[in-house]
């Protein structure tokens, strides 16, 4: 319930224009302004140095120029191309070559062909440079076209990509068998946007149980599956799934945000799992960092000490 009511707030406060004004002006510019517990940077200069961080400590990352719902094709041109100049740095930089993106950042709710012209400028782009590209997920109205899209890359021989599935779905299970019918690569999450009824189960215990369900299939029948949790449940049950199937801890990963439970990425890197970070930069983090907050609200706890700090 609380976790219900906690992702509505945040949802409509994320809509905020004037907190939107505020945040941006105190969240990153220092050092250990609030918005830099979840977010590497604004520039990739930063989120290259994170990388690097991330790799020292022996994980992996996974890079997001963050961004979503951009409003016109020049924007999406625009995103696209950061992800261009993103696949040079990165190449000269020689950090893991791994990437996150968003379609409606790439203009998804524009127009469909644009977003997929832009996807392949991309794929193109990351196949010479031997580029893994995720395509995360989005909310619900999105679910649907996303898979298609992936669908369609994927029947143009891009083998260079992979998709999200969201626990919270009750369709995820049939579409993690639709993702491992193709060979797909599928990154599991429970889930972080607000979604009414009919269409996402609302019950913390479901999403759990559908998670450790999917799971399942992607570790029994998928391709190198991403297990992105930080819930030491899941975690658990995925450790527990794979030792009794004999699933060796190089056929899957599990995955965290950047900034949440450092301990346990540390600890399972040092139990001989892999583990890779999603490492978010660019000027455009409020969504994200709002849809952290909503996630655990104690987080409203370091930003207000933080703003304090700041004034
Ligand atoms: C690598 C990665 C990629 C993702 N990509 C997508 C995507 O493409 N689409 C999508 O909808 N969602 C995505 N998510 C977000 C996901 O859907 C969840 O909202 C998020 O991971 C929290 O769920 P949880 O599994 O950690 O479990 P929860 O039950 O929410 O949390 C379990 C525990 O984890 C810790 N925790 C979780 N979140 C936070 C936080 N924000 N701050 C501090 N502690 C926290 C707390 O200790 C909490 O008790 C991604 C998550 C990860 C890790």
């Amino acid at each position: 319930m609380i976790d219900r009511l906690s992702r509505a707030v945040f949802h409509t406060l994320a809509g905020s224009h004037t907190l939107k004004r505020v945040a941006s002006r105190y969240g990153m510019r220092r050092p250990r302004s609030f918005a830099r517990r979840f977010i590497a940077g604004e520039t990739i200069d930063e989120a290259i140095a994170a990388a690097r961080a991330i790799e020292a400590a022996g994980m992996t990352q996974t890079l997001d120029y963050l961004g979503e719902s951009v409003g016109s094709i020049a924007s999406a041109d625009q995103a696209t191309r950061a992800y261009l100049s993103l696949i040079e740095r990165i190449a000269n930089a020689g950090i893991g070559r791994n990437l996150s993106l968003k379609l409606t950042q790439l203009g998804l709710t524009i127009d469909r062909a644009t977003c997929v012209d832009n996807l392949r400028r991309i794929l193109d782009a990351a196949t010479v440079h031997e580029f893994f590209v995720r395509i995360d997920m989005e909310n619900s109205p999105f679910t649907e076209v996303t898979l298609d899209v992936f669908e369609t890359i994927w029947q143009q021989a891009y083998r260079n990509a992979g998709v999200v599935l969201q626990s919270y779905l009750p369709r995820s299970a049939s579409d993690a068998e639709r993702m491992n019918a193709l060979g797909a690569r599928v990154r599991l999450v429970k889930g972080a946007y607000k979604e009414p009824k009919p269409v996402a189960y609302q019950d913390k215990r479901q999403v759990d149980a559908a998670f450790v369900e999917i799971m399942r299939v992607l570790l029994a029948g998928g391709n190198y599956p991403a297990i992105a949790t930080h819930d030491p449940a899941m975690i658990a049950a995925t450790r527990a799934f794979a030792a009794a199937r004999n699933i060796g801890p190089d056929r899957f990963e599990f995955q965290m945000l950047y900034g949440v439970r450092r301990d346990l990425q540390a600890a399972l890197t040092r139990e001989g799992f892999r583990m890779r970070v999603y490492v978010p930069f660019g000027r455009e983090w409020f969504p994200y960092f709002m849809r952290r907050l909503g996630e655990r609200p104690a987080n409203v706890g370091f930003v207000i000490r933080s703003l304090a700090r700041e004034r």
